[in-house]
């Protein structure tokens, strides 16, 4: 044994390199390597496989806000007559929302259209209970205004659980 010193990383380059890419095989530095179920992947890697998830095209996207506010839109109207029933409509509209988009733009996905259907279930649900909340910001008429509190809370319940209820079960697709 005429050389018995340890080897180091100055002397051997190579073991700069301690990770690759478990599907490229290409180097990666611990910077730039990026931590995925499967192990650690470069971001080229990465950056692809996300777009084998993002699947919409066309009106995909602009089909799923109409329909998500369309649904709420309705929704919030008959909320208004309803009562405290909301607290049972509301989730079944949320899932007839997330439903509806999926069939109508053919169980394509993306986060784009997860968003569509979460500002789509806002923007829907807000027009009646702004035009609710009018009468109270004009003094003279803030009185008789009193009488459309109660649908205005049930629409503000509404709105709640038809919102949390149609974007969890959108988003929730990506699970199953
Ligand atoms: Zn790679």
């Amino acid at each position: 044994m005429t050389d018995s010193r340890q080897p180091t990383s100055l002397d051997n380059p190579q073991e700069e390199i301690l990770l690759r890419c478990n599907r490229c095989n290409k180097p990666i530095t611990p910077e730039t390597a990026v931590l995925t179920p499967t192990g650690y992947r470069c971001k080229e890697c990465v950056r692809a496989q996300q777009k084998v998830f993002d699947t919409t095209k066309g009106l995909d996207v602009p089909l799923a806000f109409i329909i998500s506010a369309a649904i709420a839109f309705a929704g919030s109207w008959l909320a208004g007559r309803i009562g405290f029933l909301v607290l049972f409509v509301a989730p079944g509209v949320g899932t007839l929302t997330a439903n509806v988009v999926r069939w109508v733009v053919r169980r394509r996905r993306s986060k784009a259209l997860n968003k569509a259907v979460l500002w789509g279930s806002i923007l829907g649900s807000l027009p009646l209970i702004v035009m609710r909340l009018l009468p109270f910001l004009n003094l003279n008429s803030g009185l008789t205004a009193v009488g459309g509190l109660l649908p205005l809370v049930w629409q503000g319940i509404f709105a709640l659980l038809l919102i949390s209820s149609a974007y969890y079960q959108t988003t929730g697709i990506k699970l199953s």
